[in-house]
């Protein structure tokens, strides 16, 4: 790192040119006459080899007293790192992952930006070894980061989630969508439940958690219980966002849906929460999807 790459620089010197070898120190008691002259000659060829240090006495004294221990920063010929060297951080890069492609992890699907191709399906799905009401698949990254945050949940906060819903494909989402018109029909169904093509679930990216308990599954409730509120506040943390905020309604066109959560990775997971930002939309300049073209 920095201090390194200095140091490296500095003792690129052969050894024996290292100006602490030569360079000549104060003098902190008393010296025979015969160091002393070496003294005189270091001090005077000093100013030829460069030497940094405060100036060393020419002649010792005979003073009794000690003088004072030479600080490390008045007599070290060692550099040091100073704030000045040290490089800012990279900036993170908004364009590293694909926001298109569905197989990108970065990848943002909403009512204006449908799954393409349509019937895309992700090449590494598995099934995610946790609590569940339907065996959930995901791909393999989120499968291992949800159970992560299970894990997490459990052992930091004693919570128990459950998994309600992680990959459908096109065909299975047409099943739910369908399912819901009939039931409740087609406005309230847009602002619950994507039209196939357009879903996040078909990525393999999303999971709708809620506590084995089933209390306020898939409700807006769930905000409120233990679980919803421990998964709101820690889901960043091991790579998850919370899709659809309450506030959010007008850019990602659904309800507020506190159960959903979307595997980004941990770097873009961490760069939203640290910057405070609330969807995909807004982090990638993308517009808003309140409904559909
Ligand atoms: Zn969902």
């Amino acid at each position: 790192m920095p201090w390194e790459r200095y140091h490296g620089e500095f003792t690129g010197l052969a050894p024996w040119a290292h100006p602490s070898l030569w360079c000549p120190r104060p003098y902190p008691f008393p010296v025979p006459r015969r160091l002393a002259v070496l003294a005189i000659l270091g001090a005077l060829l000093a100013p030829l080899a460069g030497c940094a240090a405060g100036p060393a006495p020419a002649t010792p004294t005979r003073s009794t007293a000690p003088a004072a221990t030479p600080t490390p920063s008045a007599s070290s010929h060692i550099p040091v790192a100073t704030p000045t060297m040290v490089p800012p951080p990279p900036a993170f890069d908004r364009a590293a992952l694909s926001v298109d492609d569905p197989s990108s992890l970065w990848v943002v699907v909403n009512k204006a930006r449908p799954v393409s191709p349509l019937d895309f399906a992700p090449p590494d799905l598995v099934e995610v070894p946790v609590a569940h009401t339907f065996v959930p698949r995901l791909r393999r990254e989120a499968a291992d980061a949800v159970v992560r945050l299970f894990q997490a949940a459990s052992d930091e906060a004693g919570l128990a989630l459950a998994s309600n819903s992680a990959y459908r494909s096109y065909e299975a989402q047409q099943r739910v969508y369908d399912s819901s018109v009939a039931s409740n029909g087609q406005a309230f169904t847009d602002r619950r439940t994507a039209r196939p093509g357009h879903s996040e679930h078909q990525t393999g990216l999303a999971i709708d958690i809620g506590a084995v308990s089933g209390r306020c599954s898939l409700d807006p409730c769930f905000g409120t219980t233990p679980e919803g509120l421990w998964l709101a506040a820690n889901a960043w943390r091991f790579g998850f966002l919370l899709r659809y905020p309450a506030d959010q309604v007008a850019v990602t066109g659904y309800d507020y849906e506190p159960w959903h959560f979307r595997y980004v990775g941990t770097p873009l997971a961490a760069e939203l929460h640290t910057t405070g930002t609330a969807t995909l939309e807004e982090f990638f300049g993308l517009p808003p999807a309140p409904g559909y073209p």
